[in-house]
Formats: C-alpha cells, sequence, structure tokens
C-alpha cells in the first residue's frame, strides 16, 4: 500500500495481556472523521475475544481508508483496505445509521482474522465458509452492541425483500454452488446472507454452548488450513451429538423452502395436532428437491386467555417455547394436554429463511357448534418483526446469556401480518440502481463484492482470497 497518507494510532490490550498497535492511514483531509471507527474496531477486537475467545494474533493492526478504492473493504491479513466511505463518520455529517454500518463493516472485515484468513477456503465454492460465517458473527456483534431486535428486525425485512427474490429468481443458486464461469459473480446475496442464517439455524440447532464448542474446535483444528463446509459443519455435529447430514441440502439447494402449517385442536382428548409440509420450489438446474432440516421455533397461545400454552410433544414437557426438527416433505407433531384451543396464527415463526403459510384453516373434530374455529388467512411470508426480541429464536447465542431464558414478551407479539405484501417491510439497501450498475461494473472488471448488502462495500480484484 503506497500512498501519501497520515495516521491515527491507538492501542488495543488482548485477553491474555499483549499490547497491539491499531493504525488508521487516511488521507490528511479525512483524519478527523477516524474516531467511530477506531472504537468500533477495539469493540470488535474485544467482542471476538469474548464470543468466540479468538484474539488478534498481531503486534500491528492497520486500516487504510483512501477515497478512490473503487471497491469497499477487504480483509488482508493485518492491513485492512477499505472505501473511505465505509470507514470515515463526523457527528456533524453522518447519520446514527452511517454510524452503526461503519461499525459493523470494521468489525466484519476484522473478524475475517479468523474466520476467513487464519481458516480459509480450500477453493472459491467454500466462499460461503467464510463469507456467511462471517456475516452471521458481524449481525451477533452489531446485535449485542446495538439493540439485538432492531437489527435483527432489519436484517430478516432486508433479507425477505433481496435475497428471497434473488432465490426465486433466474440467477438462484445454492449457497455453495456446484459450478461458475466467474466467481466474481457469486459475490451474491445467497452466498453471504443466506450463508449467515444458514449458520443462524446450526445455532439454533445445536444450542449456543454447543455452538460455542464447535467452533472453537473449528478454529483449533484447521488454524491454518484452507477448508470446506463439511469441515465447519462437522464440528458443529461433533461438538452437539447431531446428525447434520440432511441440513447440508441448505448447501446444496437453492431456493427459498415454502412451508404450509395446517393447526387440529381436539376438545374432547386435548389435543393439538400441527402438519407441516414443506416443499422448495424448482429453480434453474434443479427440478427436484429433497425435504430440508428446518429447526422450528414455535409456541402456542390460548384462544381464550391469550396466554402461552405449555406444551407436551411424544409426552415431554418442552415449556411454552419449543425447537423442533421438521425433516420430512410432510410432518405430524402432536401435542397434548393443551387446556384450550390454540390461536394457530400465532405460531411464532420459524428461525429458517422459508416462507410460512396458512393456507387452509383446520376445523377440530368434536368441536361444539358456534366454536368452530375461525377459517385461516395466509400470513406474511417468513418471521414477523418482533420476533427477533428477547426469548426470540434469532438471539445470537452469545445474546441469549445476556437476556436470560424466561417466556418473558410474549405479550408483546405483534398481530399475525395479515395480508401484508411480502417484501413489503423494507427497501432493499443494494437496490439503488447506480449500486447495482456498480456492481456489475465491479464483476466485470473481474471485481468481487465483499458486501453485496451494503452498497459501496466491495473487495478488489486482488486476491479478495485469503488463501495462504
Ligand atoms: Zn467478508
Amino acid at each position: 500500500m503506497a500512498g501519501d497518507l497520515k495516521k491515527v494510532e491507538d492501542a488495543f490490550t488482548t485477553a491474555s495481556g499483549r499490547e497491539v498497535t491499531l493504525q488508521i492511514w487516511v488521507e490528511e483531509e479525512n483524519l478527523d472523521k477516524t474516531d467511530h471507527a477506531m472504537a468500533s474496531l477495539k469493540r470488535a477486537m474485544r467482542w471476538d475475544e469474548q464470543a468466540y475467545g479468538r484474539e488478534y494474533d498481531l503486534d500491528l493492526f492497520m486500516i487504510v481508508a483512501v477515497n478512490d478504492f473503487n471497491m469497499g473493504a477487504m480483509e488482508n491479513k493485518g492491513l485492512n483496505i477499505f472505501n473511505s466511505a465505509a470507514v470515515l463518520t463526523h457527528p456533524h455529517t453522518a447519520t446514527d445509521v452511517a454510524f452503526q454500518r461503519v461499525e459493523s463493516i470494521v468489525a466484519h472485515e476484522y473478524f475475517h482474522n479468523w474466520s476467513g484468513n487464519r481458516v480459509t477456503c480450500r477453493d472459491w465454492f467454500q466462499l460461503s465458509l467464510k463469507e456467511g460465517f462471517t456475516v452471521f458473527r458481524d449481525q451477533c456483534f452489531s446485535a449485542d452492541t446495538n439493540s439485538p431486535a432492531v437489527k435483527r428486525i432489519e436484517d430478516v425485512a432486508f433479507f425477505r425483500t433481496a435475497q428471497f427474490a434473488e432465490d426465486a429468481g433466474p440467477t438462484a443458486h445454492p449457497v455453495r454452488p456446484d459450478h461458475y464461469i466467474e466467481i466474481g459473480n457469486f459475490y451474491t446475496l445467497t452466498i453471504y446472507e443466506k450463508g449467515a442464517e444458514v449458520v443462524r439455524m446450526l445455532a439454533n440447532l445445536v444450542g449456543e454452548e454447543a455452538f460455542r464448542r464447535g467452533a472453537d474446535r473449528y478454529f483449533e483444528r484447521f488454524d491454518g488450513q484452507a477448508v470446506t463446509i463439511e469441515d465447519f459443519v462437522d464440528c458443529m455435529a461433533e461438538a452437539s451429538g447431531l446428525d447434520l447430514s440432511q441440513f447440508m441440502h441448505w448447501y446444496s439447494q437453492a431456493g427459498t423452502p415454502e412451508i404450509d402449517a395446517f393447526g387440529e385442536y381436539d376438545y374432547a382428548k386435548a389435543e393439538y395436532r400441527l402438519i407441516l409440509r414443506q416443499r422448495t420450489p424448482a429453480t434453474p438446474d434443479q427440478p427436484d428437491k429433497q425435504p430440508l432440516h428446518i429447526p422450528v421455533r414455535l409456541g402456542l397461545v390460548g384462544t381464550k386467555s391469550g396466554r402461552d400454552l405449555p406444551l407436551t410433544l411424544d409426552g415431554e414437557a418442552l415449556g411454552s417455547d419449543a425447537v423442533i426438527h421438521l425433516r420430512e416433505a410432510e410432518q405430524e407433531f402432536l401435542f397434548t394436554d393443551v387446556s384450550e384451543a390454540p390461536v394457530p396464527s400465532l405460531l411464532r415463526g420459524f428461525s429458517a429463511p422459508v416462507k410460512l403459510r396458512f393456507p387452509y384453516g383446520r376445523e377440530g373434530p368434536g368441536l361444539p357448534a358456534g366454536q368452530r374455529l375461525r377459517r385461516l388467512q395466509p400470513l406474511g411470508f417468513g418471521p414477523a418483526p418482533g420476533h427477533a426480541g428477547p426469548g426470540r429464536p434469532d438471539r445470537c447465542p452469545s445474546q441469549r446469556r445476556r437476556e436470560g431464558d424466561g417466556p418473558a414478551g410474549h405479550r408483546g407479539l405483534p398481530r399475525p401480518a395479515r395480508g401484508r405484501a411480502r417484501g413489503s417491510c423494507g427497501a432493499g439497501r443494494d437496490d439503488h440502481p447506480a449500486q447495482r450498475g456498480l456492481h456489475r461494473r465491479a464483476a466485470a472488471a473481474g471485481g468481487r463484492r465483499c458486501h453485496p448488502r451494503r452498497p459501496g462495500v466491495h473487495a478488489s480484484r486482488a486476491g479478495h482470497g485469503t488463501a495462504r
């Protein structure tokens, strides 16, 4: 890196007591706009120590931010290179959103030091190994640092708007594509954002402690190596004892799964029968799909009392908030000792990137006349905003500890998002036509996006790969 640049310098003491010099190099006119990036970097370094036990390994960490870098950000070891738009902020000229964006990107690139650099990808097909995982890590960092609920709502709204569209269109592709002509075209929302959702599902499936053990195992076992997505998932399977072989379809199948839910309450037996039917639509090159392993987090809410109902499934008491495993194309779950008819439309949503629908109501046998469950209307797709609050499935593992695991927050459940059009809840941040043009130009030039969701955040063509 060569240029007429000035630096601001700070220091960070690692958990083990080592002193690391931190430098941000910018053009002189930008020297007064680096405070927030430096503070964000230090927060990210501390967070990675606490959430993942990952310390920075060198004595010097540098960020270079230049006005004329034509991409966005790139995680070169010890020397992250940024477009100044992704680093500089000043209270007089930047909004809160800009401050949070800088914090998130600085953290993302820093986190690559472990998930991307120390452990990197064997080949480009494994791109989501580092990007999906690192987006998940930066999402959790931002959630822990700011408002978890706001962060999750923003991410889900954006995901549903932009990635669902990609998954339903002619360029739909799996999180791990099996062929490509130009990998520069694969810096996509699917690789990044859906990849992050898949990692989030893994975290939900195996639980907080096993996820951390799996991550520790992954970093320790593969430090200094170039590995595959299987290596990552295997660590989670070993740490949890769960069979994740079916889960791998999430990496190989494109398209957004659709799940139809049918609920039926039997007054006489006090049983609630829930039938979930999953289907992934055909996508280019993939006419037939296998059923996915989908973690479904749910609770039932009483029609009369409005209260959360305790769940008993297969004789096991699960509390009022449980994760069930959907593995079949159609699967039935029979909840017993359900004291009153639940409101099926308040099923809490899926901790998975799926579309959820209630196409038909089901009338329970033995339902007294006049008390028939009303016919259900189709819901909005996917988890409704608000599901990410305390007690929601979408918490990052590190949030759990802070929030506690009580059944709080149910009263604040949003009404069913009836009639809300898909994608109506957030404008795609990457949707600006000029921005799309930039991406196309970047791709045409062999350039690579590091952050498809963040306008202007790209990595340069010069070895975004971190193969060591
Ligand atoms: Zn990245």
